[in-house]
Parts: structure tokens; C-alpha cells; sequence
């Protein structure tokens, strides 16, 4: 349903949320996408069966269970948002090869994307200064870059 960074912030404030890991909760909530470059947007890349090839792929790669679930949870975060929108997707390819979706919004609607963005950012905010039981500032600073004259 939604645009790049969106995926990429719900992602990973979801794995995060869990307790995996950020980053690779990012890469999976963009790796349904790539099946932009090829002829099969949406199409068996977009099914909820691929979570389990996604997380193994995740696993050779990191050889890290926690990243490899946080790679997981995005992945599941991006075809179940994407679910929600107009555009179908093969959600239970390959048992069912009918394309479906919830028609709640469009996958561009700057309203969905803008507030899921800021849920995302306050939500990794929040999880970090309930873990770490920092001051809401010191934690915000964390994500601020530091520049230096
Ligand atoms: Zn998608």
C-alpha cells in the first residue's frame, strides 16, 4: 500500500517493537518491492508463503536468528499493508491464484503514508527510551546526525 520509505520505517519500528533487529526489519519490509524489476509486481514475491524463504534467505546471509525473524516481521509488515490498498497482490500464491485486497486506500495516499512514517519513528523513539530508560531528548539525539565545526 505504501511508498519505499514507509515499508522501510513500519518495518522496522515493527521487528524493533518485537525485539529484532532494526535494520534487517527494514530490509525485509522493502524486499517484497523488488519484484518491481521484474514483470510480476505484486505477484508471488507479494505472497504471505514467501516469509519463510525470506526469513532463510535472511539466516544465510546474517547466520543471525534475531535478524533473520526482524527480516521476517518486515517482510510481513509490507505484504499485509500492502494488502490494504486497492492494487491486488497474490497474497496466498501458490495455493490460490486469485489477486486480492482490502480497498482501503491508495498505495500513494500522502495522508497513510506521512502518518504511518511519524507512528513508525515515535514508536522506535518510544521502545528505545522505555529499553534504555533515558531522558525522551538523549534518546531523540541518538537519531539526530552530530555535526562537528
Ligand atoms: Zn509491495
Amino acid at each position: 500500500m505504501l511508498t519505499f520509505p514507509t515499508h522501510f520505517l513500519v518495518g522496522a519500528a515493527l521487528s524493533y517493537l518485537f525485539g529484532f533487529s532494526l535494520l534487517w526489519g527494514a530490509l525485509g519490509g522493502m524486499a517484497p518491492d523488488l519484484d518491481l524489476f521484474t514483470p510480476w509486481h505484486r505477484g508471488p514475491f507479494h505472497s504471505i508463503f514467501m516469509f519463510p524463504l525470506m526469513m532463510g534467505f535472511a539466516y544465510l546471509v546474517t547466520r543471525s536468528r534475531k535478524k533473520s525473524i526482524g527480516a521476517g516481521i518486515g517482510f510481513a509488515a509490507h505484504v499485509l499493508t500492502d494488502w490494504l490498498d486497492r492494487d491486488t497482490l497474490l497474497l496466498a500464491w501458490p495455493l490460490s491464484s486469485s489477486a486480492t485486497g482490502l480497498g482501503l486506500t491508495e498505495w500513494d495516499d500522502p495522508f497513510v503514508n506521512v502518518s504511518l512514517c511519524l507512528l513508525s519513528v515515535v514508536a522506535i523513539i518510544a521502545v528505545k527510551k522505555r529499553r534504555e530508560k533515558r531522558p525522551w531528548k538523549d534518546v531523540i539525539m541518538d537519531f539526530v546526525p552530530k555535526i562537528r565545526k
